[in-house]
């Protein structure tokens, strides 16, 4: 492979065997909050049942000096063999010494030990608005914290030094490249980080010449509104672009908190709910639209992507422009004709399509049913009307990866080996496209990266085998074995 300059041949490289592929691009993570869980428990039911996710809290409390957090993440209680949350009785079996806290993996609630509950100051008659210190029939608290009181107990955790955090976010950038990734959008400072530490911390590794991905910054409206003053949006360099905005309209289907149009499978008259009214939403996206701002709105149920896609629909009336390229984070759920509507308002989907195989059993049991579950994440009719989308696994919800998102998406089998959804199944080409052409569109870098080709940047992922001519069962078994960004080998497996 040969790296230019202009028409000026700079350097060579020798790749070896392998197919060379333009490198991936990530539509929707949270590379900053994921930089922070690194050294972490990973507590998701690939650990197995609860004693062993147990065993492996207690493993770290015992390396861990006495009085200091242990901190687990992503327990998903309906997805372990004993289908229950944690609780502190569980989490003090694995330290009385250490306060334990543990997320659960809709980060909207988690599970403490005593310690933990005495740190935060929470007892049995702590009440918290939008929140609760769950408590058991004897009245005594469980350890078990929803929302707000959940992320209230967050501030308490140790925050990390400028320092710690650049090097957090440098071991979680490798682990990207790792993946075939040289672009991470990172969706959503301030959501659960310091937006301006994260954002020095990016520069700063910038300046040190020591970042290996080209960074596309999303903020949420508090942390968007001190950029707008600077014009400070749809602006950057090759590295880092600061993007636009990440709001939010509901929560996440497992959770029960996504906004559904028609009741939860196992729960009749009950449908979730948005996190505000229509006339908020409206006013959101008619302010920022009609700024030019790109604006990356998380809607899980069908209810909140049609609330949001009707407010779209009613900024354009005000600012005609379709190339702003707002994204619909997840849309789960959303119909054919909502997928025509998004088409015809320049709005792209990046699905969470992993769901299919992660969930896709819950969610055809409890969550949704077998109906809707087998168009979720509709990838297939998304590429019939020719609406460019994208696909991403939310990391830290999921393992950073490309591959296993691909594979899904062109195998829709859950981890049970059950198919869902035939119809919705795509080809490997339109996956690839996904993670390298359509996803440059949502990062307004469809110039200059996510193809081969002279004048784009030098960014490639070097693959073990040519995705299009192996078997669709192997797909999530290929190797990435170089990953380059910027010329640069920033990966490559031993
Ligand atoms: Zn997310």
């Amino acid at each position: 492979m040969y790296i230019y300059i202009g028409k000026q041949q700079i350097e060579e490289i020798h790749l070896g065997e392998g197919v060379l592929y333009p490198g991936f691009i990530d539509t929707h993570s949270h590379c900053s909050i994921y930089s922070n869980l690194l050294d972490k428990v990973y507590c998701a039911p690939s650990c197995g049942n609860i004693p062993s996710i147990l065993q492996k809290l207690k493993e770290k409390a015992d390396n861990t000096p006495e009085g200091e957090w242990v901190i687990g993440y992503s327990y998903d209680d309906t997805g372990i063999p004993e289908a229950r949350h944690l609780n502190k009785h569980d989490l003090n079996a694995v330290s009385t010494r250490h306060p334990v806290l543990v997320s659960h993996i809709s980060s909207h609630m988690g599970y403490a030990n005593d310690l933990a509950l005495q740190k935060f100051s929470f007892d049995a008659r702590t009440k918290i608005p939008g929140g609760e210190v769950v408590v058991d029939s004897q009245g005594q608290t469980t350890g078990f914290l929803l929302e707000t009181a959940y992320f209230k107990c967050l501030s308490y955790l140790p925050a990390a030094t400028p320092e710690q955090q650049k090097e957090n976010l440098k071991k979680a950038v490798y682990e990207y490249n790792k993946n075939g990734f040289t672009t991470i959008q990172d969706g959503g400072l301030g959501f659960g980080t310091d937006a301006r530490l994260i954002t020095q911390s990016y520069i700063q590794l910038y300046k040190e010449n020591r970042l290996n991905a080209r960074m596309y910054l999303q903020y949420v409206p508090e942390a968007f509104e001190k950029l707008l003053p600077y014009g400070l949006w749809n602006f950057g360099n090759d590295y880092i672009t600061f993007g636009g905005l990440k709001y939010f309209t509901d929560g996440s289907i497992q959770g029960f908190t996504g906004a559904l149009s028609q009741d939860y499978h196992s729960r009749p008259g009950y449908k979730g709910n948005l996190l505000y009214p229509q006339e908020e939403i409206d006013a959101m996206i008619e302010k920022y639209h009609c700024m030019n701002v790109q604006i990356a709105v998380h809607t899980n149920g069908d209810a909140a992507s049609e609330a949001v896609i009707s407010a779209f629909e009613k900024a354009l009336k005000k600012n005609p422009r379709t190339d702003l390229r707002h994204m619909l984070v997840h849309a789960q759920m959303v119909s054919d004709s909502q997928l025509e509507r998004m088409k015809a308002c320049g709005i792209i989907p990046t699905f969470f399509v992993k769901h299919v195989e992660v969930w896709g059993d819950r969610h055809a049991k409890i969550f949704l049913g077998p109906e809707r579950m087998s168009r979720l994440d509709p990838c297939g009719s998304a590429a019939k009307i020719g609406l460019p989308f994208a696909l991403h696994v939310d990391t830290p919800v999921l393992p950073v990866t490309a591959l296993e998102s691909m594979h899904t998406a062109v195998n829709r089998t859950s981890s049970s080996g059950i198919v869902y959804g035939e119809n919705q199944r795509i080809s490997i080409k339109q996956a690839l496209e996904a993670y390298t052409v359509n996803a440059a569109l949502c990062c307004a870098g469809e110039k200059n990266r996510g193809r081969l080709k002279p004048g784009y940047y030098a960014d490639f992922v070097l693959l073990d085998k040519d995705l299009e001519e192996i078997p669709s069962a192997d797909i999530k078994n290929a190797q990435v074995l170089k990953t380059i960004c910027g010329g640069n080998i920033v990966y490559e497996k031993n």
